[in-house]
């Protein structure tokens, strides 16, 4: 069979550059080795509760080009934004209320220090400047060289320099460059910035005003996460091309150093211009090239074995309940209209703390509780005869293995009982929980995470760690982060090339980019207007 464009990997990226290649006149086939497309977004229907079981909180949602130029609206894509973002619940009983508007959240901060809600709404509009005018249009173009981008943004403006100058520092450094006094309010910014794995003290200082407000502007997929890998697949398919599933890529034809296929694991070969994968560099450049040999192979080979997974993984445990949506009698009414719930943290000692435990294998239960069911009733079962349904989702850092008198790893006995512990948990703050009537319970451990995508090894949700010498230019590696590689026709463009993980459509939007411009088409769709005006100003 014979393709423009093979994708390996139908998770938000492949599918995002299957469907711009396939619009732009390509012949594109992509290759899914589960039965159903999507990656990290899942949403597992049982028994009348959708669960989405990875990604859950949309970052960027409409900012995505691919929402536009796909017009993933018309294809049934709707993002649900509650204004109450989170909800920080302390032990003396007050609650730190984060809002999408930063005037809200101040007049909550408030309540704790008005210094320090003077402080967020400054810190608010700079990263707000920063976003728009520099870390929205560098995510949906390739990364340059560090040197280059940083005399780019030195030699540019005010706001240029104070960007070089965060990505010098460490998110701690970047938050307590805005001085922030009260534990209270210290403790929740941490936590926004850290909860996808960015860690307190990595040189990835740029990152911080990017978490901050997309985390307090997080938005849900009406339906479920998977709506939106369904309509990509839609897009894929209703403009010809092909999602092929169950298709385990085992190794990429090489023929004269160049590639120019795959095959399968049955053995079933299909030939291509350009072989896109989305896979993690230890599959990329150990499994699927095999051993290359010659400085090449060296040298990429080189890059799979230095690879750093992240330290942290995430557990989920979800409850399909019949009662009502959980109140917190001890912290006020409005608490249950929150997207999320955050228990557990008293300072930023106790988010430091429960990264170190972590990081040594200890499970410590503190986290986030959302009932989705409250923004999206279509998660729940519609026919509801015996009352009120809701969905409960905890979410939480966890280790990969657990070093707990002696290394455990997550079988389904461990899984049940952590799961116990944190409704239990969460029952403290709410008892209403402990009330209701469970109809389903499924958690997902970093062991399942591993094992459901293969990509995310040690539930390494990004593809491996955001460290300085894996961001940007370095991801995976200078030689692969133009999505291009040392093999000719052999690209990437997966969660392990720039901008990295998350549901942001970056990595597949850009490699599609490159790709159509090599194979010499038409790229139909204009940049976002920001990445326009960035250029204007030197930043890029
Ligand atoms: C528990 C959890 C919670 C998360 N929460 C969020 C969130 O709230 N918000 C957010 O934005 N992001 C979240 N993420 C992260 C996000 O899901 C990932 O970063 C994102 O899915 C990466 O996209 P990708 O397309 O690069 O790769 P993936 O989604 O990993 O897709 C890769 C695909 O390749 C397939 N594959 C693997 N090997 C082969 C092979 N040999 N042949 C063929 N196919 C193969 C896999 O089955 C998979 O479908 C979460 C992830 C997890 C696990």
């Amino acid at each position: 069979m014979e393709y423009d464009v093979l994708v390996i990997g139908a998770g938000p990226n492949g599918l995002t550059a299957a469907a711009y290649l396939q619009k732009a006149g390509f012949r594109v086939a992509v290759l899914e080795r589960l039965p159903e497309t999507g990656g990290g977004m899942v949403t597992q229907e049982i028994c009348g509760f959708k669960l989405n079981h990875h990604a859950t909180y949309m970052l960027l949602g409409e900012l995505m080009p691919p929402y536009k130029d796909l017009e993933l609206e018309k294809w049934g894509v709707k993002f649900i934004r509650p204004e109450k973002q989170m909800a920080f619940l302390f032990k003396n009983g007050k609650t730190l209320m984060l809002y999408s508007d930063p005037q809200k959240s101040a007049e909550s901060i408030s309540q704790f220090s008005e210094k320090d809600a003077e402080k967020f709404k400054k810190m608010w509009a700079e990263f707000k400047e920063m976003f728009d005018k520099f870390l929205l249009p560098a995510t949906y173009l390739p990364p340059l060289d560090p040197v280059e981008q940083t005399e780019k943004l030195q030699k540019s403006d005010e706001l240029g320099k104070k960007i070089a100058e965060i990505s010098e520092m460490t998110p701690l450094e970047v938050l307590n460059s805005y001085d922030f006094q009260d534990p209270h309010v210290r403790a929740a910014l941490l936590y926004i910035t850290t909860m996808f794995g960015l860690e307190p003290d990595e040189i990835i200082g740029f990152l911080v005003p990017i978490y901050v407000l997309r985390v307090l502007n997080s938005a849900l997929v009406k339906g479920g996460t998977h709506h939106l890998a369904s309509s990509l697949r839609r897009v894929v398919e209703f403009s010809g091309g092909h999602v092929i599933t169950t298709a385990y890529v085992k190794k990429v034809i090489l023929e004269d150093g160049k590639a120019v296929g795959v095959e399968l694991e049955d053995g079933t070969q299909l030939r291509a211009k350009a072989i896109i994968s989305t896979l993690n560099p230890e599959q990329n450049f150990k499994e699927l090239l095999g051993d290359l040999g010659g400085e090449i192979g060296e040298e990429l080979k080189d890059v799979a074995e230095r690879w750093e997974w992240e330290r942290l993984s995430l557990f989920i445990s979800h409850r399909g309940i019949i009662g009502k949506k959980p109140m917190y009698p001890k912290y006020g009414e409005d608490i249950s209209e929150f997207l999320n719930v955050v228990m557990g943290y008293e300072s930023e000692e106790d988010v430091l703390e429960h990264i170190k435990n972590c990081t040594e294998g200890k499970i410590e239960i503190k986290g986030h509780g959302s009932c989705l069911s409250v923004f999206d009733p279509l998660l729940v079962p519609s026919h509801v005869p015996y009352g009120e349904h809701h969905l409960l989702r905890w979410e939480m850092r966890a280790p990969y293995e657990i070093k707990e008198n002696g290394t455990k790893i997550w079988l389904h006995e461990v899984k049940k009982e952590v799961a116990k512990k944190c409704f239990e948990f969460w029952a403290e703050y709410s008892p209403d929980i402990a009330e209701s009537t469970v109809i389903v319970e499924i958690s997902w451990s970093p062991l399942d995470i591993e094992n459901h995508t293969l990509t995310m090894k040690r539930g390494s949700i990004k593809h491996g760690a955001y460290t300085s010498l894996q961001m940007g230019y370095n991801r995976p590696s200078p030689e692969c982060s133009s999505y291009r590689t040392p093999i000719e026709g052999f690209y990437l463009g997966g969660a392990s090339t720039h901008p990295g993980g998350m549901v942001i459509l970056g990595p597949g939007y850009n490699v599609a980019k490159v790709v159509c411009e090599d194979l010499g088409g038409e790229w139909k769709w204009e940049e976002i207007p920001s990445i326009k005006e960035a250029k204007q100003r030197g930043y890029l």
